[in-house]
This record gives C-alpha cells, structure tokens and sequence, in this order.
C-alpha cells in the first residue's frame, strides 16, 4: 500500500444499539414522502414515483454531536426522517422481499441549506450543495431489525429547544419502507452499509445557532443534534 499517495480515509462508523457499529457505504434519501410535506414544498401529494437525491457518507454526524451552522446558508431546516441501514445488498429488489435486505432503523434529521435548494429548484439545476453538504446529516443510533422489527407504524416527531415542530406517522408516507427499496434497487445495486433517508413529515422549519433539535421515531429511536 505504499504506493497511495495519502492514508486511506477510515470507514464512516454509526453506532448500533448494544455497542457494535455500522460501517457506512453511501446515503440514499427519498425526496418527497409525507403528502403534507409535499404540500407545504408547493409540491404534489399525489403517488408520483419515488425520487432520491444523495450525501457523502462523511455527512453523518453521530449522536449528540455539535453541528457547526453550515457556511454559504441563511436558511438551515431540520427535516426528520426515519432512516433504514441496508444490511444485505442486492439489486432488482421485490418490495416483498425488501426487508429481508434492512439490517436496523435509526432516527436522522436530513439538514437542508433551503435557500440553495429555493435557487436550485428555480434554476433546475441539482440539490446537491442544498443537501450534501458538511455534517448535513445527524443521526442517531441503529436499532437492529433483529430487536426492533420492522416498524411500518409509530410516532415520528421532532422539537427545538422543547417545542414540537414537526409531528406524524410512519404509516404516513407515501412510499413505505419496502417500495423505497424496490425502487431505489432499480436504479443503483444496493450494497451493505448503504442509509436511505426516507423523507420528512411537514413541519420542517429553521434552525439558528444554539438550538438544540431533538427527534424521536417511537420504536426506534432518537437523535440529537446542537447547532453551534
Ligand atoms: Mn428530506
């Protein structure tokens, strides 16, 4: 190996409930998933099929942890999503099979630069500087589908400072849990150590320096995240 011109940069580690850790391979986030969310982006609720924009896996940022307010934003949203770790690839992926493929759930906030996202729509040019930018994705511990199953029901909501945001439902989204995948390995082969972020409920909203945004997926989990 010496003949790399730096150290290979480490894996990108989630912590999984009951000390393991989760070697991170890339990250998958569904656009558009709760109908009222769609709504309140001026978009359509209607089943339209899925779409997937992507973060850098060096994006995540582990439980608890400080988040510097992002450069180039004056407009930083939380959205809370629940997130499914893939833990057998495959591609072509029947919906139902699909979750034979997940190994755990997390609870994640997919921070979005929503002034860039604004423009980028306008322009029709891509999300990603909106989406995928540094520490742009907190997230909490895996809970194993070995312990927790596979929640298709459940609260999911988030606060800042103490006062409720965002609040709905898994059974909410457009798109469950098997679908996403489904459609998701029809367009990339899925890989062990892939995230799929699976979209937000409405209520999403900015965050400023010194707050403290707190999300909880009953069943799953929660996640922590301070802007600093
Ligand atoms: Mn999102």
């Amino acid at each position: 190996m010496d003949d790399l011109v730096f150290d290979p940069h480490p894996p990108v580690l989630v912590p999984v409930r009951g000390g393991k850790k989760f070697p991170v391979r890339r990250v998958f986030c569904v656009g558009r998933n709760y109908a009222a969310h769609a709504r309140e982006m001026g978009g359509d609720p209607n089943r339209e099929p899925p779409f997937f924009f992507t973060k850098p896996a060096d994006a995540l940022v582990s439980y608890g942890a400080e988040v510097a307010y992002p450069v180039a934003t004056a407009n930083l949203h939380h959205e809370m999503e629940l997130v499914v770790a893939i833990g057998t690839g495959g591609a072509d992926i029947a919906a139902a099979d699909a979750l034979n493929h997940v190994y755990g759930y997390a609870a994640g906030i997919d921070l979005t630069r929503r002034d860039l996202q604004d423009e980028a729509k306008a322009a029709r040019r891509p999300w990603d500087m909106s989406k995928g930018f540094d520490a742009s994705a907190p997230i909490g511990e895996i809970a194993p589908a070995a312990e927790i199953g596979h929640p298709a029901t459940g609260r999911i909501a988030l606060t800042v400072n103490g006062e409720l945001r965002q609040q709905g439902d898994l059974a909410d989204q457009i798109w469950n849990v098997p679908e996403i995948i489904a459609a998701l390995s029809r367009l990339v082969h899925l890989k062990p150590g892939d995230l799929i972020y699976t979209g937000t409920p409405d209520g999403v909203g900015a965050l400023k320096r010194g707050d403290t945004a707190e999300g909880v997926i009953e069943g799953v989990g929660t996640v922590t995240a301070t802007i600093c």
